[in-house]
């Protein structure tokens, strides 16, 4: 059995930056343990191959399947996550994009004192290495390399302008408030490699004698002398192991598995653990609860140009990874996602609350992961930036290796369909406008059949998909189902934190990545300052 000062479970988007910052003081230990295995691979490292080769694929995903929804007629879905360093920051979309102001504020707001807008800037920017240099709202000089898109398609650009001719403002930094409008993305990445969190944190820090890192380590539970986190018991190689943590336990394992683990731990809801025959350490009924995700719905057209899906044979392939092993440009270098677009549903609304993603590529996502056409054609996503909507993971039996139930309930709230609909169907205006319409041969999604409100009422409701954004699941707070307080440590419990995307007591309007290190990086500071 081995011995640190602290345990970090999950090296992913947060975990990474917990672990890294922790180690930094050579005179503390740091072990983190990882499920999964090496990054060091050109599915993961080269952006255009993640998406055919990394999701889906059981060496670095999940692959979690949700319990059927009753609010979307049982529909069962598929939620990617990375199961590999870097965690979901190695197999994702890599858009870089922060919150709101306003949802920091808010969050504040709840009572997690030191949350606002203003608190969480400064580590955003510690955070960031901006390709186009720090100002006001980015940092240069940091981890994360933040970059421009090394690749243009000329449809992509055609959705930009039909944008800005609907009405939108054209943005040149999405990141800077307000939200609203359209332009193209930052990705996370240098010189068209991808920049996951464990590239940008763990890569640098391997070579520390004071951190050691664990992969292919499955942990089954934090172990508890009393109510204290005393230490981690894990499988490896078909062998239960454990270790001992001095100071701490960070559990940072994503939104699924991070109530998961605390429940077979014995924190969660009293009642439950007891029917799962868990021994209750702590009865905190709000574990697991309260999951949400960005309800989301594609829009798909035939187009009249080569998009990505018809330039995958085998001469191109080599070509484009020629050229981008040469110079990290071109086709396979590119991010799904190109562009971008944000709009109010209503317009007394104070700030938007749907957000578009445009990808020169036609895909589309079924209860079985992304289907890729192999014809000319877009897809186009519209999704919800803050659900009412609340759905729950518990435990399925006591077994670790068994996945958790995970009841999304998109749609629990109706308002929650209301603004979809809203936001799907002014993205068919946008197809129809100039010069995207250009591009369009015909609609394949919703198709033509899609007219009436009730229609689209029922095509959002079937095709509607959480955004592989999981989150709010321990989330912080002091209210009665609140699982951390506002520096991160379980209520209840001596020596143990949560940080990553579950702790979110309301998800952000923004893809989660940055925000999940802007987390790891507050954590780290909270633990250092504990001593
Ligand atoms: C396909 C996809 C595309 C996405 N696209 C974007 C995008 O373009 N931009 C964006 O901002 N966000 C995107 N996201 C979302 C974003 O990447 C995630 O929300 C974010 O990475 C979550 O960070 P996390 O720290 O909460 O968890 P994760 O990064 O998922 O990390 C959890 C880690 O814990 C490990 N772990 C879990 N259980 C155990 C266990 N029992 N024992 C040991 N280790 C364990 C996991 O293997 C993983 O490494 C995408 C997500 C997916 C899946």
């Amino acid at each position: 059995m081995t011995s640190h000062d602290y345990i970090v479970i999950g090296a992913g988007s947060s975990g990474s930056v917990v672990a890294a910052r922790l180690s930094e003081d050579p005179r503390t230990s740091v072990l983190l343990i990882e499920a999964g295995g090496s990054d060091r691979s050109l599915n993961i490292q080269m952006p255009a191959a993640s998406y055919l080769k990394a999701i889906a694929n059981a060496r670095f995903d999940w692959r979690f399947k949700a319990d059927a929804d009753p609010t979307r007629h049982g529909r069962r879905d598929y939620m990617p996550r990375g199961k590999v360093l870097g965690g979901s920051s190695s197999i994702n979309g890599m858009v870089y994009l922060r919150g709101q102001p306003e949802d920091f504020d808010a969050w504040e707001a709840l009572g997690n004192r030191g949350w606002g807008f203003a608190d969480v800037l400064p580590y955003f920017r510690k955070a960031e290495n901006n390709e186009n240099g720090a100002d006001d709202l980015h940092g240069a000089g940091g981890p994360l390399f933040v970059s421009n898109l090394r690749v243009t398609h000329p449809v992509s650009d055609a959705f930009v302008r039909a944008g800005v001719k609907a009405g939108l403002p054209l943005k040149s930094d999405l990141n800077r408030p307000p939200q609203e409008g359209v332009g193209f993305i930052q990705a996370t990445q240098v010189r068209g490699r991808r920049c996951s969190a464990a590239r940008a944190y763990l890569w640098p820090a391997m070579g520390r004698r004071n951190l050691r890192i664990l992969s292919n380590a499955h942990v089954r539970r934090v172990l508890f002398d009393g109510t204290r986190a005393s230490g981690v018991e894990y499988e490896r190689s078909g062998q239960r192991e454990s270790a001992v943590a001095g100071k701490a336990v960070i559990v940072c394992a994503g939104a699924l598995a991070s109530p998961q683990i605390l429940m077979l731990s014995g924190v969660g809801s009293g009642a439950h653990l007891r029917e799962m025959g868990v021994e209750v350490v702590c009865d905190l009924p709000g574990v697991g609860a309260n999951f949400h995700d960005h309800p989301g719905t594609c829009h798909i057209a035939w187009v009249n140009t080569p998009t990505y899906n018809v330039q995958t044979g085998l001469p191109r392939i080599l070509w484009f990874g020629a050229r981008w092993l040469l110079t990290g440009r071109g086709p396979a270098s590119t991010p799904d996602t190109h562009a971008l677009g944000f709009i109010k549903s209503r317009p007394d609304l104070e700030r938007c609350d749907i957000e578009y993603h445009f990808t020169p590529v036609g895909y589309d996502l079924t209860e079985d992961g992304p289907i890729l056409f192999d014809k000319p054609a877009v897809t186009a996503l519209a999704n919800v930036h803050r659900p009412h909507s609340r759905g729950v993971v518990r435990l399925k039996s006591a077994d670790h290796r068994e996945q958790p139930l995970i009841q999304p309930n998109l749609f629990d709230d109706e308002r929650d369909l209301d603004t979809l609909v809203i936001g799907a169907k002014f993205l068919r205006t946008l197809f129809e406008t100039d010069p995207l319409s250009r591009f369009v041969t015909s609609e394949f999604k919703p198709g033509p059949d899609v007219c009436t409100d009730e229609d689209w009422r029922s095509y959002v409701r079937e095709s509607g998909i959480g955004f592989y954004h999981p989150a709010g699941t321990c989330k912080m707070g002091r209210d009665p189902q609140a699982v951390v307080d506002e520096r991160l440590k379980v209520h209840g419990v001596e020596g143990l934190y949560v940080a990553d995307a579950s702790i979110m007591p309301q998800i952000v309007s923004a893809n989660l990545n940055a925000n999940c290190i802007m987390i790891g990086e507050r954590c780290a500071d909270f633990v250092k300052s504990a001593g």
